[in-house]
């Protein structure tokens, strides 16, 4: 038997799985350590007194128990020790860090033990989620980006780390009056903000030069937060404070936090992982050779039982002890439909249905070695992924501006045309019931720009053949706002780039994973320039929270909406039902034109009411009255309601 029949055989998982905690343990009664490596021969574990010092203290063999377990107690507290292994496996010995350990020293190297209780910032145990929203609006983040520009006005110190998170009064260079970071972001409306990566990853060397960057999607401890985003990464218990009170603090600022989690591959084939059980965590093809859908070299092999085990747990961790209010699953569709179903219904049995939030990409980088019979989670299995786990709309966000893979191609907002049952298709969120794949509108994630490829701004450009950057020509603007107000009409979570709102750019670069600051940083001058765009964005998220018809999740949300009238490649028009709790409209008009000259709309008897064109969201606070037909400005769209 090869070690993939071994490990992806029943009898493996029958002997070895393994449902006791794992990791380092420590309170006053004493330290203890647990791990499991079945395979393994002998077990050391070493001790040290900081995170990146050769001189061991003390080392000490650990017992084997039944079903692959290793474990070592001590009556003394070890409280701010650091700790690795050594293990030994067909007569190889690996040095490893803990793969379940939930502190460690700089760059991650060595675990710590520690007691977790001391990391817990004040009023750490009253810490709350703001309330549930009527609907949900996802503002994707990364933590360095958003503060690194000195504009931001945030302290030197803190710029690019977890504390600035916690700032809740910085404005554009210091000036006392336009609010930037958290200031600004409170005031967005946005339910949820999502931390690209805040893991602890590998490809920022967290003692070097703090202007590096990465996105992070390399992880090397799963169950830490990186230290490059806190002030002092060689002090295990620096980063966990800090991460804590920036979640705390984007909860005292009614936001709710979401986590970037990728448990598709880990930073290096040779992580802690291999390192602890060789093989046995990661996909292998026939020939022994790694399986490679992700892109990145090694797939985790999630559908063997310790495997799952281990992401449900850290799922589930980060929930726990840092009151993460949801997760965004990396390259998804290399991970199992039944480990997803069953970390959604963990979630809500422990944290109450809906609480807890989850979404993931449905694809992956390319095929993977995944078990014979392995139900993975891509687009083609929605059917048997849980409806309540949001997936990314790729179809409708293609539709709208234009398609990712050539610069040139565009989407109905830049003049490509779009079939008017194609467009009813994207508001009904892309389901079944309208001809799509998603099984309800929970299913969906509407989006236009994430941290992958082109900005919305740098894809309106490149589709216009303008370069993109500095100024902001006012067709490309007009195409932006009815982009977003497609976007933000469509049934489904909602979800955007930080800095969409402000036409961000990235100056035409399409994969800015390690690019410079310059180059990815939010620069806050620009949010200023651009206010009326943000406001734009603001008005229609505020509007939003107002349609119940758009935020119907159900089986049926698709029957809300008609097509009002004729409707053609650059223009369509459709009738929401809006009934529903706390609904000032009974009927909601929307009307999209890509057209360069105005139309005049025929509206349904009645009296309806402005409550954005293409200028203002924000008509709703004060509209007026049209009745027989409505003017559509060029490249605009139109929400009209209906009260009576
Ligand atoms: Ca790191």
């Amino acid at each position: 038997m090869t070690d993939k029949e071994y490990f992806d055989s029943p009898q493996f998982q029958e002997k070895y799985h393994c449902t006791v905690p794992l990791g380092s343990f420590c309170s006053p009664r004493g330290t203890e350590f647990r791990l499991w490596a079945p395979t393994a021969r002998e077990v050391a574990l070493r001790l040290y007194s900081t995170g990146s010092s050769d001189v061991c203290l003390r080392e000490i063999f650990l017992t084997p128990e039944v079903r692959g377990l290793w474990r070592y107690a001590t009556g003394e507290i070890w409280d701010g020790l650091y700790y690795d292994y050594l293990v030994t496996v067909d007569g190889v010995t690996r040095a490893t860090a803990d793969p379940y350990a939930r502190a460690c020293g700089v760059n991650g190297g060595r675990s710590m033990v520690l007691d977790m209780g001391r990391t817990d910032p004040e009023g750490w145990a009253e810490d709350k989620a703001p309330p549930l929203p009527p609907e949900t609006v996802i503002y994707e983040m990364h933590v360095k980006d958003f503060s690194w520009d000195p504009a931001s006005g945030v302290p030197e110190g803190y710029r690019g780390k977890f504390p600035a998170l916690c700032l809740e009064d910085t404005t554009l260079q210091n000036d006392g009056t336009h609010p930037t970071c958290l200031a600004y972001l409170r005031d967005l409306g946005v339910t949820h903000v999502q931390l690209m990566p805040v893991y602890d990853y590998g490809s920022v060397d967290e003692s070097g030069d703090p202007a590096q960057f990465n996105w992070g999607y390399d992880p090397v401890n799963y169950n830490v937060p990186e230290g490059s985003y806190s002030t002092d990464p060689r002090r295990g218990e620096v980063r966990i404070r800090e991460m804590k009170q920036a979640v705390q603090s984007l909860h005292k600022n009614g936001l709710r936090v979401i986590m970037d989690v990728v448990y598709n591959h880990t930073y290096r084939p040779d992580s802690w992982l291999w390192r602890t059980v060789p093989g046995y965590y990661y996909r292998q093809n026939g020939d022994g050779s790694p399986s490679n859908g992700s892109g990145c070299g090694n797939d985790l092999a999630t559908e063997r039982s310790m495997c799952a085990q281990y992401i449900l747990d850290s799922v589930l961790y980060w929930a726990e002890e840092y009151h993460i209010d949801g997760f965004r699953f990396d390259l998804m569709g290399l991970l199992d439909v039944p480990l997803m179903n069953r970390i959604r219904q963990e979630l809500d049995r422990r944290w109450g249905p809906g609480e807890k939030l989850m979404l993931g990409e449905p694809w992956a980088a390319g095929g993977t070695a995944a078990r014979p019979g392995t139900v993975l989670a891509g687009k083609d299995n929605l059917s048997q992924l849980d409806g309540r786990i949001g997936t990314f709309n790729d179809a409708a966000r293609d539709a709208i501006k234009g398609g990712l893979w050539s610069a040139e191609a565009r989407g109905f907002v830049n003049g490509g045309g779009l079939d008017g049952r194609r467009l009813a298709c994207c508001l009904r969120g892309w389901t079944a019931a309208a001809g799509g794949t998603m099984k309800t509108p929970a299913q969906t994630v509407n989006y236009l720009s994430c941290h992958d490829d082109w900005t919305l701004w740098d894809k309106l450009a490149c589709a216009a053949g303008l370069p993109a950057g500095p100024g902001c020509p006012p067709a490309l603007l007009r195409q932006n706002r009815l982009a977003a107000a497609i976007n933000f009409t469509c049934q489904g979570m909602l979800f955007f780039l930080s800095g969409e709102e402000f036409a961000r750019t990235k100056q035409g670069e399409k994969n800015t994973y390690r690019s410079p600051l310059s180059i990815n940083r939010m620069d806050w001058a620009r949010a200023w320039a651009n206010r009326e765009l943000v406001d734009y964005y603001r008005g229609l998220i505020a509007l939003r929270m107002r349609l119940p018809g758009l935020q119907d999740k159900s089986d049926r949300a698709a029957e809300r909406i008609q097509p009002a009238g004729p409707s053609g490649e650059n223009f369509a028009a459709f009738l929401v039902d809006n009934a529903g709790p706390g609904s000032a409209w009974k009927q909601i008009l929307l009307a999209y034109s890509a057209r360069n000259d105005a139309v005049s709309l025929p509206l349904p008897p009645g009296q309806w009411e402005v409550l954005a064109d293409g200028e203002s969201s924000f008509l709703w606070q004060a509209p007026r009255t049209v009745t027989g037909s409505a003017p559509l400005a060029p490249v605009s769209a139109l929400i009209l309601g209906r009260r009576g």
